[in-house]
């Protein structure tokens, strides 16, 4: 690309950084449990009413234990399954609104990644050909074409060109997940959801594959989903944190601030069981006391509160909303009504 075009195109991606690609209102999804012919069927409450937006170039990071609700969100934003209430505005669409064959046609949007590589390859298939696959079900492109980017692709990424016929088994897991993310980006997506993308790697290859996150996301304007448990990862890779407990925000807002003055209790208690690379920095580790209740019955009043250091009366009784704090954050919490 000569050097005009090549200002052209970085005036094109410095204007659209910042688009909102996707608006997440009061997002739910139940689902019933049980139930029979003379009783009524439990409602399990996986998301309990999301609310966010993704930006081009920006990082929504989703953090919480294990069953609050994260992976049902990544499974709703990639169109795997529809909502049972609220909005999910993507490509000025209400994706809740869609049959399954609309929803199909958004799909390519919104490509996800997974924490392990090795299970989304087919161990029979070639590196090339696994690459070509998006193109060839979605695409009329020739072979020829279709070869030319999944060559671009590898580069993009990081993998060589004599990569391209070998299988998954001869790569190292850090190689497996540039593969994986490669396939996501073939059909060029306005967004990606990034489940847990580092967790199973080793930390010299962790750092290794968020810096490739960061450069992709940089060079194509993307906007990242980025869920995680291990906040640390968090920390390096998000502009904006919204931390979860049993299908519910607790607390949201930018990154700089989540962490550094986190508000909600359960956020505080996340992080102070985080390392922090700061041989000066003292804090005391927050233990919570029992196990994160089932979402099919959840304590009355807030559902933090069995397990709230701060809890008092009312923690019992009334549900907390999420409340804006003024400095970009919202948290949801009766100490900051
Ligand atoms: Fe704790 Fe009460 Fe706040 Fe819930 S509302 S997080 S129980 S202080």
């Amino acid at each position: 690309m000569n050097t005009g075009a090549a200002m052209k195109e970085e005036a094109k991606r410095q204007a659209a950084a910042g688009e909102t690609v996707l608006v997440a209102e009061n997002l739910t999804r139940h689902y019933p449990v049980g139930g029979g012919l003379f009783q009524k069927a439990a409602v399990l409450k996986a998301l309990d009413g999301a609310s966010f937006e993704l930006q081009r170039g920006r990082t929504l990071a989703v953090v919480g234990e294990s069953g609050c609700g994260k992976s049902t969100l990544a499974r709703l934003v990639t169109m795997i399954e529809a909502p049972s209430s609220g909005s999910l505005i993507i490509g000025g669409e209400d994706v809740a609104r869609l049959d399954r064959t609309e929803r199909a046609r958004l799909r390519p949007k919104v490509q996800i990644v997974f924490q392990n590589p090795y299970g989304s390859l087919n161990p029979r298939q070639r590196i090339g050909a696994a690459l070509e696959e998006p193109l060839l079900v979605n695409t009329d492109l020739d072979a020829a074409e279709r070869r030319r980017r999944a060559m671009a692709m590898m580069e993009n990424v990081g993998l060589r060109p004599e990569h391209y016929n070998r299988y998954p088994h001869m790569f190292s897991g850090g190689q497996r997940q540039r593969i994986a993310i490669a396939r996501a980006l073939m059909l060029d997506p306005d967004i990606l959801v990034l489940d847990e993308p580092v967790s199973a790697l080793d930390l010299s290859i962790q750092a290794q594959v968020l810096n490739l996150l960061v450069d992709l996301q940089e060079r194509l304007n993307l906007a990242y989903l980025f869920i995680s448990h291990d906040l640390s990862v968090v920390r390096y890779i998000a502009d904006t944190v919204m931390v979860m407990y049993l299908g519910r925000p607790v607390e949201h807002g930018p990154a700089a601030e989540v962490f550094s003055t986190p508000a909600h209790p359960y956020t505080q208690a996340l992080l102070s069981a985080t390392p922090v690379a700061d041989p000066d920095h003292v804090s005391e580790r927050i233990i919570l006391k029992g196990e994160m209740p089932s979402p099919i019955a959840p304590p009355p009043g807030c559902p933090f509160n069995p397990r709230c250091p701060k809890a008092f009366d009312r923690c019992a009784q009334d549900i907390p909303r999420l409340h804006p704090q003024g400095d970009g954050r919202a948290v949801s919490c009766h100490l900051y009504d």
